[in-house]
This record gives structure tokens, sequence and C-alpha cells, in this order.
């Protein structure tokens, strides 16, 4: 029989337990920040070296020791992780996650506030207030704005353009569906836009085949002829167009789309305009960010991601509405088992009814303490820096005989080897050169000394350096360089066949 009169719950840890196990976390944590130029950014072992590694045994049935299980698991993750906050990472687009983040995930999880509703998190709900309209100032978006912390990119887009769907479909979608109508609600989104669109175009029944490709250029910039071709013709043929997304950095090349000229259309046509700005809307707010980006300040909704351009540890992302009771007429349903009153005279932001999510976690704290210790203008030094950084790789590359370059948008490049003596850009020497680029990029990643990702423009593989990273040095750039060109010539001196 249990004894509840005075319980011994092994989870439950007194204050000197946790201290004693915490500082020597935060010992080893601190190590390992300070050790990270020194590693490899990845050991690229296989799943089943890395099972053995945490070994692979059922579920036990008695515990062990917290404090050595800590002390003995930290090192596994520290060797056997792959280092988005290394100074040489610069593929996809995750961040350096700033320290300080990790203290306040730590301290958000201590309290373990559940940001569902205010009653049950007054701080941090007003905390998470506060860290929207801060993000919104930060990008030139209004103040006034509605928004919710989620999880990444793919939810705060899809908050985006489940908002649009129910603001501009003509019946209530949320009670009839889609069934309402046999007309075909459409979405337009250029053909570089970010896979989120499939889930979101999926799950909300609209389905894949009524989102409208539109063309864009060499650069991945969306064609605004081509958008407003299509919108028209689909409206002759009796469509219900609904939402356009423009893009604040392209996920491959980081380019802008002509935010402006959409925001026009979309005026034009009673469109929603959504901005998929998961990695570039930061950038809106440097001093001289372009036209184009600023032009996301005329969106119905911005997405964003704080643990990309804005240095958050995972996960951390950010989605605003223009009209804060779009979110609510989106998401808002009110079950009889919560009796979260609201004062009239001082309303209060249940986040529950703002987005999908119910029991919420703190995401927050990482990003106001951020954002609140360092404040606008160091922020957009550290941005200013990425994008320097990303422009000398440009130059280095464009001035080397064995690098071609082909974009240099917001904080990412692309570029790809060619041996110096090849022939001319027949059919041949394309595919040759895919080839040897795609091999190149694989040994790159594998090798552990610096890591980029890859683009495919046009047909060609390319490889791709994205730096939304504060612990990447110009002497970075140059040994990126140097580690491509020395794997590129040693591939190609293998593979080159007799000419
Ligand atoms: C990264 C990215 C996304 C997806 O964001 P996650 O945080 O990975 O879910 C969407 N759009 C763009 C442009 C991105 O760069």
């Amino acid at each position: 029989m249990s004894k509840t009169s005075q319980r011994d719950a092994p989870l439950d840890f007194s204050g000197e337990t946790f201290r004693k196990l915490g500082h020597a976390l935060i010992e080893q944590i601190a190590d390992f920040y300070d050790s990270l130029p020194d590693r490899p950014v990845t050991r690229a072992k296989t799943p089943q070296e890395i099972r053995e590694l945490i070994g692979d045994t059922e579920l036990p049935d008695r515990g062990a020791d917290p404090g050595q299980l800590l002390t003995e698991l930290a090192p596994v993750l520290f060797e056997n992780s792959l280092h988005n906050g290394h100074p040489r990472f610069m593929g996809y687009i995750t961040s350096s996650g700033a320290p300080l983040g990790a203290l306040g995930d730590l301290l958000a999880a201590a309290v373990n506030s559940n940001v569902g509703a205010w009653d049950l998190s007054p701080v941090a709900t007003e905390i998470e207030r506060q860290t929207i309209r801060w993000i919104a100032d930060f990008i030139g978006y209004t103040k006034d704005c509605g928004g919710i912390m989620v999880s990444g990119g793919n939810m705060a887009n899809l908050i985006g353009f489940y908002a649009a769907r129910r603001a501009k479909a003509p019946w209530n979608i949320r009670e009839a569906g889609l069934y309402a109508d046999d007309r075909p609600l459409r979405v337009y989104a250029s053909d570089a836009t970010h896979t989120w669109i499939h889930k979101a175009a999926d799950l909300s029944g609209i389905g894949t085949d009524n989102i409208r490709w539109i063309a864009s250029d060499a650069r991945q910039c969306m064609l605004i002829d081509d958008l407003e071709a299509k919108i028209a013709s689909d409206r002759d043929a009796g469509c219900l167009p609904f939402l356009v997304v423009g893009a604040a950095g392209t996920v491959s090349t980081g380019t802008v789309d002509p935010l402006p000229a959409i925001a026009a259309i979309c005026r034009r046509n009673e469109l929603w305009f959504h901005v998929d700005g998961a990695y570039g809307a930061p950038a809106a707010g440097l001093p001289d960010a372009s036209e184009d980006l600023r032009g996301l300040a005329l969106a119905d909704s911005v997405a964003l991601d704080p643990h990309k351009w804005l240095y958050s540890p995972l996960e951390a992302a950010c989605a605003l509405v223009r009209e804060p009771g779009h979110l609510t007429d989106a998401f808002s349903f009110h079950p009889e088992y919560y009796r979260f009153e609201d004062d009239e005279r001082e309303p209060r932001t249940n986040y529950y009814e703002h987005g999908v999510q119910n029991s919420r976690g703190f995401r927050a704290l990482k990003v106001w303490l951020s954002l609140r210790a360092i404040g606008r203008g160091a922020y957009v030094q550290m941005l200013q820096d990425d994008i320097a950084l990303a422009r000398r790789l440009y130059d280095a590359a464009a001035a080397h005989p064995e690098l071609e370059t082909f974009t240099q948008e917001l904080s990412i490049t692309t570029f790809r080897y060619r041996p110096a003596n090849l022939a001319a850009t027949d059919e041949a020497a394309e595919a040759y050169l895919n080839d040897l680029n795609e091999e190149l990029l694989s040994r790159l990643q594998d090798g552990g000394e610096a890591y980029v990702s890859n683009a495919v423009l046009q047909g060609r593989m390319l490889l791709r350096a994205c730096i939304v990273n504060f612990r990447t040095t110009a002497s970075d750039i140059d040994a990126l360089v140097g580690i491509v060109v020395r794997l590129g010539r040693e591939l190609d001196a293998k593979r080159r066949p007799a000419e």
C-alpha cells in the first residue's frame, strides 16, 4: 500500500541536491562552450554507433544515480552532436544558440508556467506579449499587432495560413469546413517557397494541388507578372484566391521577394498577404534594409524564427498578425472546463485561444532575455557582422580561380568548386560539376572541419553557406575557402575522366 503522508518521490530534489547537480552540470557546459572552436563540427557517426554509445537497452526497472547520469551523459552529447554553435558551422539556417538563452530555458523549466492561459502564467504571459511587441518593433511591423510564440518557422507560417483561411474564406470555414462551396480556395507562393506550404495546404484540407506556384528568376525572386496572371486566370475560372505568400529571405538563397509590389496586388485583389520571414525578417531591422524587405510591414501576417537569426536556442518562432483579433477568430473555442474570465477593463491574454497549442511552455523567456540584455543596437551589429562575413566569402570565392560564385543575399552565399582547367560550359561539364560538388559536400559535412549545406539553382548543385552564427569570424571564412579548394582538388584529381 502506498504511504503518502511522508512521500519519498525520487524525482523531487531538495534545494541542496539540485544545487549540487546543477553546479556540476553548469561547470561541464561552461567548459563545453569554451572548447567549441577546438572540437570537430560533427563526427558523422552511424545510427548504430550512436545507439551503442547511449546503451541500446530496455527501459530499466531500477534507477541510477542522477548526478552520475548527468556527468556521464553530458560528454556524450558534447562529443557526438553536430554543433550548430561551432564557429565553422554555416549549414542550413540554425544559429549558434545564445548561452543566455540556455539559462533562460533552465529558468523557464524550473518555474514551469503553463503559458496557455493568463491566470496560469501571469508573468510569463506578459513577458511573451512584450517579446512579441519587441520583435514586431525590431522588424518595423506594427507594434499593435497580435502574435504568438510557437515552435518553429513551419508552425509560425501555419498560423498565418490558418488566420488567412479563416479571414478570407467567404463562408464560416471553421464550422462548415471546405464543403460549403465547391470552388477551390487557392494560395499563391513562389516555387522557391519552403516546404511548410505543402504541409499547410495538406493539413488544412485545401490540398497541395491548390498551391499555385509562381515562377521565380535566377536569384529565386518571385516574378510579379506571373503572380498577377495566375490570380486573374484563377478568378476567371471560378476559383477562390485567398492568400499570397512572399519571402523575406528564401530558404535556399536568402532572396527577398518584392514585398511592396506583392502587397499592392493583394490589396487590389483583397487577398491575405503573408510574409515568410522565418530566416530573413530580422534583417528588416537594419538601417540599410532594402525597400523590398521593409515591405514586410505591409503584410497581414509575418512568420519569423528567433531560433534562426535572433540566435535563440531551439525552439522559438513567432507568428505576427496585423489585427490581434485574427488569431482568436481562427483559433478560439471556449470549452466549459475553462473559466478564465476576462475583465473588460483589463483584458487578459489566454494564448490557448491564439494558436494550436493548449498547454504551452515559456519559449518567450529566452528570446526576451537576449533582447533585453543586449538591445536593438547590439542585435543590429551582430546581424551586420553575419552579412559582412557572407560577403567576405562571396568576394573570396569570386577572386579564386577555382571557385565560382552564384548568389549573395542577406547572410547566404552560394558558390561551387570548378577546376581551373575544366573545358567550356557544356552539358557534360555541368553534369561533372554537379557530381563533383555533391561529393565535395558529403566529404565536407562528414569531415568535421567546417560545415555548409547545398542549394540547387537552375539544375546546378551549389555549396551554400548561411551565417547566423556569432562565433564565426573572418578567419573561419578564409579557412572554409581553403578547405573547399583542397577537397575540390583532391576529388577532381581522382574523378576527372581522361580527356
Ligand atoms: C527555416 C525556414 C522555415 C521553417 O522553419 P523551421 O523553424 O525549420 O520550422 C520556413 N521558411 C523559411 C524561409 C525558412 O528559412
